[in-house]
């Protein structure tokens, strides 16, 4: 794939881009290389002041940054500014918190002194995704800074703009120069990238195909790595829940950046003799969404990514129809420009059906209807994913007791998963390993060494 901006509501190319030469990328690593030597030595207090000011001018510069997606991949304005405001929080927090989650800790064994010290290991190569530019790169940014560790970042072809202005970001706060590059190469480089020995770890939020490549990468090469995959969330909702809310934040849950999300709910577990009007109920919400362009304000979802992520969930809904799903609203793409899909609700989903068994990454529902809570978990874990999920009832302890019988990396009672700094992030199963955030997530690339005095 080229690496190319081009805007999905008109199908425009904004700007197309040379990929980085041989030359360029060996001396972006040596450079990588080079500089954590001196960075692993500065101080906590140094780190902070840096990523204090990336929060500063993340916020500054929210509105620009917004706009900056909405024209690459299609993100409402609104959303875009929250996404901005989220990294500006993820920054500070980790100024905050980064040098107390990785304090020396004292374990009591035989000698004068057992200690566990959490050391940098040098560059981590970042691969990320085009549906949150700049979330998922921040989010593994802030951390693999603040613990000393220099970070390298393959952004998807289709945000080039975006990967270009959050190294810019970086070296405005202060950042020396190497502490955060951003190479522009396609997904052919990755090998090369990952067998450099001044490459450490490799981080990959993607889908399940690449991450499966990659993860063979850090293999071959013995390289740590942490994967961010796919996802089909499950959305259980249970007779006595608010039903009225449940829809609301069904539908919330569900369209969240065009319904292109890896923890959007995408599997609406419902028990059937609540399943007519929940579906009433959301179906109304999701009419009420304004569809349009994404530098419009009020319009709540744009339009997809690229035409050919458009294009793949038109067959995905039209072979889940031939296996008996039936349309409730939507079901496909409006005749307009740009990389459109209406906002689709799917009954009669059942095992074998696509929208049962994959990962449907734009803006359609699937109702699942369920006899009983045994069933709910059943289907509920029924899934190659394991990311997050939701329980939706007003008994909270039945809500727990449920949640955790499901089998994935995060899953709510009454609200939708939303990642937050503090909150540790990730998945299982085909949906990935390894965490992001919270102390779990900078703890992730560095050395845990063991100290042992006698
Ligand atoms: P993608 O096609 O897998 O691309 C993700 C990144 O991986 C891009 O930078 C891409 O580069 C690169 N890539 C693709 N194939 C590769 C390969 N063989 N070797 C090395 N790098 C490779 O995924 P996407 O379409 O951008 O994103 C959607 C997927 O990401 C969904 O499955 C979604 O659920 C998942 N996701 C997961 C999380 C999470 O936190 N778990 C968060 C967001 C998204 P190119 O663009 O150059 O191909």
């Amino acid at each position: 794939m080229p690496i190319q901006s081009i805007n999905p509501y008109t199908n425009k190319v904004i700007k197309s881009f040379e990929e980085d030469s041989e030359d360029k990328v060996n001396q972006v690593v040596e450079l990588a290389g080079d500089t954590f030597r001196f960075w692993k030595k500065t101080t906590f207090t140094h780190r902070s002041e840096l990523m204090r000011k990336t929060a500063k001018i993340l916020r500054a510069k929210a509105q620009v940054l917004a706009k900056l997606m909405a024209q690459e991949m299609g993100k409402p304005l609104k959303e875009g500014i929250e996404e901005i405001n989220k990294c500006a929080l993820t920054c500070d927090y980790y100024a905050d918190n980064a040098e107390k989650f990785l304090q020396d800790e004292v374990i009591q064994a035989e000698g004068t002194k057992n200690l566990l010290i959490y050391q940098p290991i040098g560059a981590i190569l970042a691969i990320m995704p085009w549906n949150f530019p700049f979330w998922q790169v921040f989010r593994f940014a802030a951390p693999t800074l603040m613990a000393g560790n220099v970070g390298l970042l393959k952004h998807a072809s289709n945000v080039p703009q975006c990967a270009m202005a959050i190294e810019s970001i970086f070296l405005e706060a202060g950042f020396p120069q190497g502490v955060f590059q951003t190479l522009l190469v396609g997904s052919d480089k990755v090998e090369k990238l990952i067998a450099h020995d001044y490459v450490q770890a490799v981080t990959l939020t993607g889908s399940e195909a690449a991450g499966s490549k990659v993860a063979a990468l850090a293999g071959k090469y013995i390289k740590k790595s942490v994967m961010e995959l796919g996802g089909s969330d499950p959305f259980i909702v249970l007779p006595d829940a608010d039903l009225d809310y449940a829809a609301q934040m069904a539908v919330k849950g569900r369209m969240i950046n065009t319904g292109q999300s890896c923890i959007c709910a995408k599997r609406f577990i419902v028990f059937q003799n609540v399943a007519d009007k929940f579906t009433q109920l959301m179906t109304n919400y999701m009419l009420k969404l304004k569809m349009g362009n994404p530098l419009e304000e009020g319009v709540d979802y744009g339009p997809m990514a690229r035409q050919d992520l458009a294009n793949e969930l038109v067959d995905q809904v039209k072979r889940s129809v031939d296996k008996g799903a039936v349309i409730v609203t939507g079901g496909g793409r409006p005749v307009r420009e740009g990389a459109f899909f209406n906002a689709t609700i799917l009954t009669n989903v059942r095992p074998g059906t696509p929208a049962y068994e994959e990962e449907m990454f734009g803006p359609v529902a699937a109702i699942i209807t369920v006899r009983d809570e045994e069933e709910a978990i059943a289907i509920a874990n029924d899934s190659r994913y394991g990311l997050g999920g939701s329980v939706w009832t007003k008994d909270l302890k039945k809500g727990e007791a449920i949640a955790r019988k499901i089998e994935s990396g995060f899953v709510t009672v009454n609200d939708i998963v939303k990642s937050d700094p503090r909150l540790p992030f990730g998945g299982i199963k085909k949906s990935g390993y390894g965490r992001e955030l919270s102390h779990l997530g900078i703890r992730e690339f560095m050395n845990i060494k063991t100290l042992r005095i006698k």
